[in-house]
């Protein structure tokens, strides 16, 4: 597995190659093509030249050519002179003359010097090329010459007289072919040393933008050790991709130090919880094996242990729940509820409650709704607030449950108390797991309570898609409110009498 440095570099380069190799191939093509234009432009020029040559020989009245009998089917034989060749020889360049029956009347002395098979395909091929027309290019035998090919062109002139139809004139390839193989050979020599700088470039480019890269996977393998969750990433470039990554990063980091920060104070508070009732439990064990220990007195120490093997029971029921919760794994039975039966029942329970810590518990208004859920755990719930509001209210106080709708889809169950209360810095705190207003947790043994009551009761209002909700002023008492999304509107049950409703 290569590195995305290493994997960048190669198709960067890859690219970059083909790209060289494009551009020198067009490269290629265009100087060739623009060569050989020019070269056929010289040709012609050249043909030109012959043409001018000879009539303005012949303007000065010199004969160029002659009549000899002729056959009459293949028509006049033409002969050049000798004053032809005094002329034309004087013209250098590759070319021929010939006659209106592209019989050859003249060929240049530089073609003469070529071998007869070269003279005569460059006679064959420059009768045929169409006058005024396309190059055509003839190729020569390589021994002769190292000149290997020549581009011919034929041009004609109406001034020189019916005898010369056309002259034919050529240009060596080579100097055309030239520019263009130079150019390659460039390309080819170059080619390598570019490839390898670019690879370089490329490497050194890749590796400069993946240093930050490397900066964060180093930052973040520091941080996750478990024990640096305190500190955070670096984000100064916090508007490009990495710095965004880092954002990100820092956030989950957060998120893992709150969890891991709770998970070591749930554990710390779950083993100290269960450490002070096993103390007593030991002491009350101790007391009742005593020899020494009057019978009586064994009696209370055991009934002291049975309590405390309660209170333990029911702290572990608690942790044990709200692991469950914490995975996931709590099914919930949910089914239509009506909540009015289960809100008298635990008001019930409540006022009896109450009556014992001498105050009065009233349930002025029932409105019966239906609630997607868990009959039990709404009963757990609504007796966990009741019971908090007697447990922190002083004698003479007043503790009112209500259940009302709040609008048409959701219903609320409210508690109100005239106790303690909660201070404002305390109320964030309320439903963490173990907490307890450090008034209440001096008494604790007296309350009785883990504070883990209300971190349940906002499990199971979550696991029923509602909300939890306080209102407390300190020393004036609390509102807890739960709002739950009703199933249907239900009518208000016949059976019950109107009055029924403002229960005492
Ligand atoms: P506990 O078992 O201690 O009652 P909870 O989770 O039910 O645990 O409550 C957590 C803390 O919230 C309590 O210790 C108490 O300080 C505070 N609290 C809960 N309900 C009330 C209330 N109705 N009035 C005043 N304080 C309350």
């Amino acid at each position: 597995m290569y590195s995305t440095r290493a994997r960048l570099t190669t198709a960067y380069a890859g690219l970059l190659f083909a790209t060289m190799l494009a551009f020198s191939a067009a490269l290629y093509v265009g100087r060739r093509v623009s060569a050989r234009d020019e070269l056929a432009a010289r040709a012609r020029a050249e043909a030109r030249l012959v043409l001018n040559t000879i009539v303005s020989a012949q303007d000065d009245g010199q004969v160029l050519t002659t009549v000899v009998s002729g056959n009459p089917l293949s028509g006049p034989v033409i002969q050049s002179t000798k004053q032809m060749a005094e002329v034309l020889d004087r013209v250098p360049g590759y070319f021929l003359v010939l006659d209106p029956q592209d019989r050859l009347l003249y060929s240049s002395s530089t073609l003469q010097l070529y071998s007869h098979a070269d003279q005569d395909t460059v006679y064959s091929v420059g009768r045929s090329v169409p006058i005024g027309g396309l190059p055509a290019e003839v190729p020569l035998a390589r021994d002769t010459t190292i000149l290997t090919r020549l581009l011919v062109v034929a041009d004609s002139d109406t001034a020189t007289g019916p005898n010369v139809s056309r002259v034919v004139a050529g240009l060596p390839t080579s100097t055309a072919d030239l520019a263009p193989q130079l150019l390659i050979g460039t390309m080819l020599l170059l080619a390598p040393l570019v490839l390898l700088v670019s690879l370089g470039a490329a490497y050194y480019l890749a590796g400069r933008a993946f240093k930050p890269v490397d900066l964060l996977i180093n930052e973040v393998e520091a941080i996750t050790d478990g024990r640096s969750l305190h500190r955070r990433l670096p984000t100064d470039s916090a508007d490009d991709e990495l710095g965004r990554l880092a954002e990100t990063l820092n956030r989950m980091i957060a998120r893992l130090q709150a969890s891991f920060g709770a998970l070591r104070r749930f554990t710390a508070d779950a083993s100290h919880e269960l450490k002070t009732p096993l103390t007593v439990l030991r002491a009350d064990i101790e007391r009742a094996m005593h020899p020494g220990t009057p019978q009586a007195d064994r009696l209370v120490a055991l009934e002291e242990a049975m309590q405390e093997i309660t209170r333990m029971a029911d702290l572990v029921d608690s942790l044990l729940t709200l692991a469950r919760a914490d995975e996931g794994r709590f099914d919930l039975h949910r089914a239509p509820v009506h909540l009015e039966p289960i809100v008298r029942d635990v008001s019930e329970t409540a006022t009896i409650l109450g009556e014992d810590a001498g105050l009065t518990v009233t349930l002025p208004l029932v409105e019966d709704a239906v609630v997607l859920g868990d009959a039990a755990r709404l009963r757990q719930l609504f007796l966990n607030l009741l019971t908090n509001a007697i447990k922190y209210t002083p004698r003479g106080g007043r503790v009112e449950v209500t259940l009302s709708h709040r609008n048409n889809n959701s219903v609320a169950f409210a508690v109100r108390d005239t106790g303690l209360g909660i201070s404002a810095a305390d109320l964030p705190y309320v439903f963490e797991r173990f907490w307890r207003a450090d008034r209440v947790r001096s008494r604790a043994s007296e309350r009785g309570g883990f504070g883990l009551g209300l971190a349940i009761a906002q499990w199971i209002v979550q696991a029923h898609g509602g909300t939890l909700t306080v209102q407390s002023r300190l020393g004036r008492g609390s509102v807890f409110t739960v709002l739950l999304p009703m199933l249907v509107e239900t009518e208000p049950a016949p059976a019950e009498p109107a009055d029924a409703v403002h229960d005492a």
